[in-house]
């Protein structure tokens, strides 16, 4: 095949990878394999900009679609290669090309493991903030290309607030280096948001510059119970006061998620199981002893206020893990709660307690049997659900129209933070309207008009 022939010509021995010899890892990400019956034409593996902009001027010549692939832990079916195409790894784009103390910045290949770069900051006194249950295997490029959240984006914002600049390969095989390491830059559009969240479908990236944070030295953990909803909204508020910036994560709990939690790790229940809501509350700083006193008097003022009903404070790190493996559950559910269905998805922060008792309601009405787990990182907005229906194969279908309905009329998104890949690609019109969606096809249209980038994602 003349595009093959092309490709092996233009890389070395061992960088272009025929159909027959790719690993089947690179059929899917974790959330959608490609069909048996099709395969990719060719995998390669890239070492730079130029190795990007060479494979993708290739693919140009012969129409032929390109999907890049970082550490493949996306749950939509984003990386997810189409018929035909060919995958452009990151994964041999490892350098972490350097640390800039003044500017407080990283700049770093895209295939790095986001725990490399959690580690590279620590080791050089700083922090990176972005985190997750895959940061082992998940990539930067990837996270950016997603626009990746997780549990402390109350303070620190999701990964499109973590980077000061990128380089990236536009489909005709143009390189775009803008490799800025300042937060203040107004020099025309903010190239770099097109980019970010763009799951592959606009370009790219090979390289970016992240922002670092000063080191924290101190945690706090507690867990807490509330009466209802309003008191949840009531002790955010009151959190966010007394706390100030140290507040990095606010992750509500509903009680048959608490209960699951418990049952599958074994644990005693750190607080009665006949409360409402749970709230696992942490703060991060750089004072100690100030930290403890000042969280201490946020949760006693918050049980004086009556706006929480019982309240366990982690007395070590030990505890503290303790009260976040119960946060953790999710990453146990393929053990203790399947088969499901999961969402994760955005609701305003006011109108969440009401949404999940409606989708409760809404699902039982047609499933009386229905199990439904809530829980998310709700001062962000972010709420997950985890159905579960007494059926085999569980309706799909019927349980995400039923959920999805419901967050179009509040005004929510389909998508959190897992972006929409091809998952979600049927519902985009819950949370985009026809003249966003109409721009997003522009944007594309300019960007990538053969439509080879990802073609069949997002749009
Ligand atoms: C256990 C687990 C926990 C998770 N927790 C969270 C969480 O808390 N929050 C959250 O937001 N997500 C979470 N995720 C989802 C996932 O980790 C993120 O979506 C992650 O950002 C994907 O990175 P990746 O390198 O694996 O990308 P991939 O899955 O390889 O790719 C994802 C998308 O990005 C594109 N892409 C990859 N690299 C590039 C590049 N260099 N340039 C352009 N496009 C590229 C791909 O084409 C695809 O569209 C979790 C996943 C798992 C498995």
């Amino acid at each position: 095949m003349a595009l093959l022939a092309d490709l092996q010509a233009a890389f070395e021995p061992g960088r272009v990878v025929v159909p027959e010899h790719i690993h089947s890892r690179h059929r899917s990400d974790w959330g959608v394999a490609l069909a048996d019956d099709e395969q990719p034409a060719a995998l390669v593996y890239a070492c730079n900009a130029g190795d990007v902009s060479r494979a993708l001027e290739i693919c140009g010549r012969y129409d032929c679609a390109v999907v890049a692939q970082g550490g493949l832990t996306g749950l939509t079916g984003a990386a997810t290669p189409v018929d035909g195409c060919v995958i452009v790894s990151l994964e041999r784009m490892r350098a972490i090309e350097e640390i800039d103390t003044a500017a407080a910045t990283m700049t770093v290949e895209a295939g790095v493991a986001l725990e490399r770069i959690q580690q590279a900051a620590a080791e050089a006194g700083f922090f990176f903030p972005l985190d997750r249950g895959a940061r082992g295997s998940c990539q930067i490029g990837g996270n950016i290309a997603t626009n990746a959240g997780g549990n402390r984006v109350l303070r620190y914002g999701m990964a499109r607030d973590l980077v000061l600049g990128l380089e990236v390969v536009l489909a005709d095989g143009t390189v775009v280096t803008s490799l800025n390491k300042m937060q203040k830059n107004n020099a025309g559009y903010d190239i770099k948001h097109l980019f970010i969240g763009s799951e592959g479908t606009l370009g790219i990236i090979t390289r970016v510059v992240l922002r670092l944070f000063p080191a924290t030295t101190s945690e706090c953990t507690a867990l807490c119970a509330v009466s209802d909803y309003d008191a949840v909204l009531a002790f955010l508020a009151h959190a966010k006061a007394q706390l100030g910036p140290t507040l990095s994560a606010f992750e509500v709990m509903w009680p048959d998620f608490y209960r699951l939690a418990l049952e599958a790790h074994g644990m005693r229940p750190p607080l009665d199981e006949n409360h409402s809501a749970y709230i696992l509350l942490d703060t991060l700083g750089t004072d100690t002893e100030a930290d403890q006193a000042r969280f201490e008097d946020t949760i006693a003022s918050a049980l004086d206020q009556g706006l929480i009903e019982d309240a366990v404070l982690a007395q070590s790190l030990a505890d503290s893990e303790r009260l976040w493996t119960l946060r953790g559950l999710a990453g146990e559910f393929s053990r203790v709660f399947t088969p499901r269905i999961d969402f994760d998805i955005s609701v305003p922060i006011g109108d969440i307690g009401v949404f999940i008792e409606r989708a409760h309601a809404g699902l039982i009405a047609q499933w009386p049997k229905a199990r439904v787990l809530g829980w998310g990182h709700i001062a962000d907005s972010n709420v997950h659900l985890s159905v579960s229906i007494d059926e085999q194969p569980q309706p799909l279908e019927a349980v995400e129209r039923t959920i999805y309905a419901l967050v179009r009329e509040y005004g929510g998104s389909i998508s959190a933070e897992h972006g929409i890949g091809l998952l979600k690609k049927p519902f985009l019109d819950y949370s985009r309207s026809p003249a966003e969606i109409a721009l997003m096809q522009r944007m594309k249209q300019a960007l990538d008009p053969a439509g080879l980038l990802n073609p069949g994602k997002v749009l």
